[in-house]
């Protein structure tokens, strides 16, 4: 890794971790510095290997191509680190930041989410980045003597990205001015987490073309209507006549312009802002307002593509048809489980708060294991 700029999260100035390690000697000292522990601890949690099985548009049986959670992860990982070094920021902060990112979505996407959420509501909700946090700090079981991956506060920070005022200040109670307070204070996190959050959208706006392209959902007519795409495919076909108009490696080296022109449009946002505000360190970072970001003209042409994904494939009736299939199962099994908790495992059944167990149980369920749970149980 490059040195790092004055303005990035400096691994020996860390918030440090909830619990204190000293006494276990194995984790208390290492050759790693505190955010590579941290990406090592989520890759090898259990949540971390669920995402294989956990997609955000197509539902895991419709195809073995399509992006799951896990490979979204992985290419949002691979955006952030290197935007990060060019921006001179903390790649190993990121890319654990990104691989986390994910970890507390419920099976079926955002239809799982939003059932979730719904079944939740009279009992203090559901929001998946306070459920990836969860994950990291309650939920792994890895340790003898505390729950969770007991992650440095800058890793924690990055995941909690957005969270409703409520929880904010459930989580101040716990955590005085903890990873919740800038949603009290309205100051931002750490550059890296800002980067993962900008990452996380350039990768799926890519990725969900590709998957709706192959899928047969989308087709290239209609993204004519998408400046951002069709000005690359264009010039694609006008360099590349002997490629046909359907051809992959037409749509891949379209989206591969695509991508590589927003990351250096995030770069050059970036450092533009960087130099007007010159924060001197993480803690400024904090104080300024978001400093990672696209140029004006690239923001409207992502939104663009944003809000034509989600008409035209979000909504596509294909996708919706079974998003409203996946909303049932997870409304049923929470109707299910809560009328018999012994349904679930003891560690979950033998909670006092049965309604947080019940959403705990779900939210971590895979998309195959929540179809065959809610097959057995509606038998
Ligand atoms: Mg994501």
């Amino acid at each position: 890794m490059s040195a790092l700029a004055a303005y990035a999260s400096q691994p020996e100035l860390t918030r440090g971790r909830r619990h204190d390690e000293a006494a276990t000697p194995t984790l208390g000292q290492s050759f790693r510095n505190p955010h590579q522990r941290d990406r090592d601890r989520i890759v090898h949690s259990t949540a971390f290997r669920r995402l294989v099985y956990k997609t955000q548009v197509f539902l895991n049986h419709e195809g073995d191509l399509f992006r799951t959670r896990m490979t979204h992860s992985l290419e949002v990982a691979q955006l952030g680190r290197s935007i990060a070094r060019a921006l001179h920021l903390n790649e190993d902060l990121v890319e654990a930041i990104a691989l986390a990112h994910d970890l507390g979505h419920t099976p079926f996407g955002h239809a799982g989410q939003d059932a979730l959420n719904e079944c939740m509501s009279a009992y203090g909700g559901f929001e998946h980045n306070l459920q990836s946090l969860r994950v990291v700090d309650e939920l792994e079981e890895r340790y003898p003597s505390f729950n969770g991956l007991n992650l440095s506060f800058e890793t924690r920070e990055g995941i909690l990205k957005h969270c409703a005022r409520r929880n904010a200040e459930l989580i101040e109670e716990r955590e005085p001015k903890g990873v919740a307070a800038r949603f009290l204070n309205g100051t931002q996190p750490s550059l890296e987490a800002q980067l993962c959050n900008l990452a996380d959208a350039i990768a799926y706006n890519a990725h969900d073309i590709d998957d709706g392209v192959r899928s047969g959902l989308l087709t290239l007519e209609q993204l004519q209507d998408v400046p951002l795409f069709w000005r690359y495919y264009e010039g694609v076909m006008q360099e590349h006549p002997q490629l046909q108009s359907q051809s992959r490696r037409l749509l891949y080296e379209s989206i591969r312009r695509m991508l590589s022109d927003q990351v250096y449009d995030v770069i050059s946002a970036t450092q533009a802002a960087l130099h007007v505000h010159a924060p001197q360190s993480a803690d400024e970072v904090r104080q300024c307002p978001a400093l990672v970001k696209f140029s004006e003209a690239m923001f409207e042409s992502s939104q663009t593509l944003k809000s034509f994904l989600f008409r035209n494939l979000y909504r596509h009736p294909q996708v919706t048809q079974t998003t409203d299939w996946a909303r049932d199962v997870v409304r049923q099994l929470f109707t299910l489980y809560l009328v018999k908790p012994q349904e679930m495992p003891p560690a979950y059944a033998q909670r006092s708060d049965v309604p947080r167990a019940v959403a705990d149980y779900i939210s971590g369920m895979t998309d195959r294991f929540a179809s065959r749970e809610h097959a057995r149980l509606t038998a």
